[in-house]
């Protein structure tokens, strides 16, 4: 996940820093230029992707859109928070080996924060009109290699002042 979270901001010039929330390992906030919280909702982990594989038939390319995450909002304003539901991410997964799965989500994980950074970073919930920061992204598109910002998104994410 941060590995591929990192590779997809790179190209727009930012480095990215997860740290976790435990207070005893928190980097003072002083030494970034700009922090944004997103918390991981539901089941993030391995464990839980193994779980549900007992879990019902979902279809993971079931034809309704779901949201995978959300800024939060305050008036115009996008407060420097995303939401990220992993639950949903993991029920996608369903159709892939167990033996890649936690790879896979990973990335699924990394390109949704991805996503996320550039409503945070760009303070607007608008959207790109090609590659990850559309507003509906397929399941497949979401799982393949090729997903990144394209090069008008980058563009915006380079200039944009909060950096
Ligand atoms: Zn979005």
């Amino acid at each position: 996940m941060r590995d591929e979270t990192a590779r997809l901001m790179a190209p727009a010039g930012f480095a990215t820093i997860f740290q976790g929330s435990s207070p005893t390992t928190a980097t003072p906030k002083a030494a970034f230029d700009t922090a944004f919280s997103v918390r991981l909702k539901g089941a993030c982990h391995t464990a839980a992707t193994l779980r549900l594989d007992s879990a019902g038939n979902l279809d993971p390319f079931a034809p309704s859109t779901v949201r995978l995450a959300a800024t939060r909002t305050s008036g115009r304003s996008v407060l420097p928070v995303a939401e990220v539901e992993c639950d949903t991410i993991l029920s996608a997964l369903r159709s892939v080996p167990l033996k890649r799965r936690s790879r896979i989500f990973g990335y699924a994980l990394g390109r949704v924060i991805a996503h996320e950074l550039y409503h945070l970073l760009l303070q607007s919930t608008g959207h790109g009109s090609n590659g990850l920061a559309r507003a509906v992204v397929s399941w497949s598109e979401l799982l393949s290699d090729s997903l990144q910002f394209d090069a008008g998104d980058l563009h915006r994410l380079l200039h944009t002042t909060r950096r």
